[in-house]
């Protein structure tokens, strides 16, 4: 599609293109198999000799339409759907990334990115060193090892709201011949395209804002095609030497810019198998179609809520990169000047225990484990997503054992902060 075109019109233009007579809106491929003429056909699409589809697993037609919808909207090259937002990021690394191997992830990374990388892939043999992302260039540098093969961090992360510094990442990992991969899902493209501040993979779970009703669970990986993996062969020899799973294929010769996508989707969804179903992606796609008009309205209502916070002398604090007070206002400004997300944190005077007897109280606000969707809600990290973590980690990854995280819906304004009120004058 038209790549003039602004990402308000790509919501709702890219991706489905009927031919004549074809229906208007995207069809639901409710098939795990295609139909092929001869046998001879259907063996080349086995060799990768030929592109068409074959087996659900693999690849399916409505996926991969709503894939070149996200793929538009980030600026990339080519993207793919994953089932949930945990297999984006899984495949994102593991596509480079093998036993012996060695990662560098910053300490603020959502939690289930974080026991992904350090219990999960730890026991695939994959070594992962943690950042504090906002140190200097040197101390990110001393991170990096020999057998270094991805950096990864989240632009806006979730639940400390560290606004990532996308150029001072880029530039080391690209100093260290790796690519940058961000977590760009509280963003969205609508406030912030890493693509265009040196980040070479976006992953997303399409989970929270892009589906933006809490209907469905997803993932996207979509690549900016700026890495150049021939250039550094022999690290990524995945990419750049033959597979032999598809009769000796080299991907980056094969595939160019495409040969990121086209082997995760070729070898890891074959192998692991992660895929949504075409129904989810349906309902996916009818999410991103006004995924620009609730994004700027999730905003507006946060930084109206987190204003009122700041000013009430029951609240402890107030984390929200929209707001002047913030340590991530400057870089929020320079990354996301249109907004941030409609994600705030805050914590209560008296701690812990006034914080969960805040969350009972209220009333609209709904306690569930989930963040960034159409419905005001809340989640106290320490008590559920962050459980598995101790007091050094919560430190460290940015969470206060007082932080609530209150994800602004798009309801009207003043009708959250009441509920808030009325909340806090029964603690
Ligand atoms: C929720 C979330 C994930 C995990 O996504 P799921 O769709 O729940 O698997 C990953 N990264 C971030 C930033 C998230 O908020």
């Amino acid at each position: 599609m038209n790549n003039e075109y602004s990402n308000e019109t790509k919501c709702i233009q890219s991706g489905w293109k009927p031919g004549n007579g074809e229906p208007r809106v995207l069809p639901i491929y409710q098939s795990t198999t295609f139909k092929y003429e001869n046998s001879d056909e259907m063996g080349k699409l086995f060799d990768l000799e030929k592109e068409g589809y074959f087996y659900s697993r693999l690849q399916n037609p409505t996926n991969d339409v709503v894939a070149q919808k996200i793929c538009e909207l980030e600026g990339g090259v080519a993207a793919m759907l994953t089932s949930s937002g945990q297999a984006a990021n899984y495949y994102a690394v593991f596509n480079i990334c093998e036993a012996g191997d060695h990662v560098v992830m910053s300490s603020t990374v959502y939690g289930g990115t974080f026991n992904l990388l350090t219990v999960t892939m730890k026991k695939m043999g994959i070594e992962c060193t943690i950042v504090d992302p906002d140190s200097g260039e040197e101390a990110l540098n001393e991170a990096f090892r020999e057998n270094t093969k991805c950096m990864l961090a989240e632009s806006i992360a979730n639940p400390a709201l560290v606004v990532l510094d996308f150029e001072k990442f880029a530039k080391v990992a690209h100093a260290h011949g790796v690519p940058l991969i961000v977590d760009n899902t509280f963003a969205t493209p609508i406030n912030c395209r890493p693509f265009e501040f040196g980040v070479d993979i976006v992953t997303h779970s399409t989970s929270k804002y892009m589906d933006g009703h809490a209907m469905c669970l997803g993932g996207a990986i979509v690549d900016s095609g700026n890495f150049d993996w021939e250039k550094y062969g022999e690290k990524f020899h995945g990419l750049t030497t033959p597979d032999e799973s598809y009769h000796g294929v080299t991907y980056t010769k094969k595939f160019g810019k495409k040969a990121y996508i086209t082997k995760a989707t070729v070898q890891l969804m074959r192998d692991l198998g992660s895929i949504p179903s075409p129904m989810n992606s349906f309902l996916l796609n009818i999410g991103l179609e006004t995924l620009h008009l609730r994004v700027p309205r999730h905003c507006e209502n946060a930084l109206k809520v987190a204003t009122w916070l700041e000013q009430n002398d029951k609240v402890a604090w107030v984390n929200y990169p929209g707001l002047k007070s913030s340590n991530y206002y400057h870089l929020a400004q320079k990354y996301m000047p249109n907004g941030t997300c409609g994600v705030i944190s805050f914590g209560l005077k008296g701690g812990r225990e006034v914080c969960v007897s805040f969350m009972d109280h209220l009333k609209l606000a709904a306690i569930v484990t989930h963040v960034a969707d159409a419905r005001t809600c809340v989640l106290h990290p320490a008590s559920h997503t962050h459980r598995q973590m101790n007091d050094q980690q919560l430190k460290e990854a940015g969470v206060q054992p007082d932080l609530i995280r209150f994800s602004v819906g798009i309801e009207n304004a003043d009708d959250i902060i009441a509920d808030i009120e009325q909340a806090l004058s029964n603690i």
